[in-house]
């Protein structure tokens, strides 16, 4: 991605985002939300209801960073979550949202949290060098309250150290990273260990 000040090349971005995780399944039936934060400060975000597989520029519009419309339209109705990580987390810049059939599946089988470990693949994600360690991914029972269900997420940030992203039970993934680029990776990082951990209960 061009400099991260650039409106085009963000929503191009997250427009190649979408057309990619729709080929494999992951945002069906305009599913998940995506956004970026420029360099100024204002957050990209998907709009609601829009196709994730086929984004144009007109499915974005731009929210100030406590999350106020910048542009006419509704945003994604889980645009507070985007905006509660980037508030707790100033180098963060890239917020992904998916629905995938193995993070649906997995969050209903699991209690509060997925535990991933000794995973070569955990080397995806940013800080981790060996596969020696395990993470935890918290998650949180689903809630059309999005206020509600931030409110839970942001009490279980507050007290644990930061997951590379959460599951909401029987709906999705969040993860996020410092552009772009390490975010998508978490994306497919999490969807490789999820089926893993599929496979592994079978
Ligand atoms: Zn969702």
């Amino acid at each position: 991605m061009r400099a991260m000040n650039d409106l085009d090349a963000a929503r191009d971005t997250l427009a190649a985002l979408g057309r990619g995780f729709h080929a494999h399944g992951w945002v069906p039936a305009t599913a998940g939300n995506f956004s970026i934060r420029l360099d100024n400060g204002q957050i990209v975000m998907t709009r609601s209801g829009r196709h994730k597989g086929r984004l144009t520029a007109e499915g974005f519009m731009r929210l100030d960073g406590l999350g106020q419309p910048l542009d006419e339209g509704t945003p994604s109705a889980e645009a507070g979550l985007h905006v509660a990580l980037y508030r707790r987390w100033p180098e963060i810049r890239c917020v992904l949202h998916t629905h995938s059939p193995r993070a649906t599946v997995l969050s209903r089988r699991r209690g509060k949290h997925v535990t991933l470990a000794d995973y070569e693949l955990l080397k995806a994600f940013d800080g981790i060098d060996t596969h020696e360690m395990e993470i935890e991914l918290p998650v949180f029972d689903n809630d059309q309250d999005i206020a509600a269900l931030g409110a839970r997420v942001n009490t279980w940030l507050d007290r644990h150290p930061a997951p590379p992203g959460y599951l909401i039970r029987g709906h999705g993934l969040y993860t996020w990273g410092r552009n772009p680029e390490a975010t998508e990776r978490h994306v497919e990082a999490l969807e490789f260990l999820f089926e893993c951990e599929l496979l592994a209960s079978r």
